[in-house]
C-alpha cells in the first residue's frame, strides 16, 4: 500500500530540510513543489516577462515548459536548474506567478501524476487541502517569522540581510495567504508542528512520533 504525507507550511519553515530526513528514514520519494513554482518563474523572468505581462501570453510561455525531477534535482526543459532556483530575482517574483490559476493546474497535474502509485512526501503549501486531500499525514509545519528569516539567512542563498529577508518572508507569507486560488491554510485534519524552538532533530522526532502507531513505520 502506498501513502502520501503532505508537509505545507510558510517559507522558511524548515519543509524541505524536514521532509527530505523523514523521506529517507522511511524510505520513500520526496516532492519539492516549491521548486517547480520557482522553475516557471525563472523561464518568464528569462524571456524578459514579469507580474504585469499579459495571462495570453504567460499561458503560451507555460505552454513550452517541461519539468522533470531526477535525485531531487528539477529539469527544466531537460537542463538542470536546481541551483538557479533559489536567487532573490525568483524569490521575489515566485508569489505572483504561483497565485495565477492555470500555473497551478499544471502544477498540480503534475504533481499529483509524479507521485501516483508510490509512497511520497511532498512539501508546499496546499499538499493537504487541494494537491491529495486524502493524504494518509497531513502536517503544517510554521516556526515565527523571523526564525524563519534567520534560517534562511544561514542558507547563505541571499545577498539580503536577515531583517530584510523577514520582511520579504512576511510578504511572501501574507501574498501566498491571501490569493484566490489554493491559498496557504492549514489543510482540514494537519497537525501544526511549531519549530520555533526545535532543531531539525527534534523537529523530525516530532512528526514521527505522531505517525508512530500507524502502520507505516
Ligand atoms: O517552498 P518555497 O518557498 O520554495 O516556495 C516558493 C513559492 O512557491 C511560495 O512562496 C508559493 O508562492 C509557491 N508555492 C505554492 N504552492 C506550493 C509550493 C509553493 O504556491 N505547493
Amino acid at each position: 500500500m502506498t501513502y502520501i504525507i503532505a508537509i505545507d507550511g510558510p517559507s522558511g519553515s524548515g519543509k524541505s530540510t524536514i521532509s527530505q530526513i523523514l523521506a529517507e528514514k522511511l524510505n520513500i520519494e520526496y516532492l519539492n513543489t516549491g521548486l517547480m513554482y520557482r522553475a516557471v518563474t525563472k523561464y518568464f523572468l528569462d524571456k524578459g516577462y514579469g507580474e504585469k505581462t499579459e495571462d495570453k501570453i504567460l499561458k503560451k510561455l507555460l505552454d513550452e515548459i517541461t519539468i522533470d525531477f531526477k535525485e531531487n534535482n528539477l529539469f527544466l526543459n531537460g537542463c538542470d536548474v536546481t541551483k538557479d532556483l533559489r536567487t532573490d530575482e525568483v524569490t521575489a517574483n515566485v508569489s505572483w506567478v504561483s497565485a495565477r490559476d492555470y500555473v497551478r493546474e499544471k502544477m498540480v497535474d503534475l504533481q499529483r501524476k509524479i507521485a501516483e502509485n508510490t509512497s511520497f512526501i511532498l512539501d508546499g503549501r496546499d499538499i493537504g487541502s487541494v494537491v491529495f486531500p486524502n493524504a494518509k499525514y497531513k502536517f503544517y509545519l510554521t516556526a515565527s517569522a523571523l526564525t524563519r528569516a534567520k534560517r534562511r539567512y544561514d542558507q547563505g542563498e541571499s545577498e539580503m540581510t536577515v531583517e530584510e529577508i523577514e520582511k520579504s518572508i512576511i510578504k511572501r507569507d501574507n501574498y501566498d495567504s491571501n490569493r484566490k486560488v489554493s491559498p496557504l491554510k492549514v489543510a482540514e485534519g494537519a497537525i501544526i508542528v511549531d519549530s520555533s524552538d526545535l532543531n531539525i532533530k527534534q523537529t523530525v522526532e516530532k512528526i514521527l512520533s505522531y505517525m508512530e502507531k500507524s502502520d507505516v513505520l
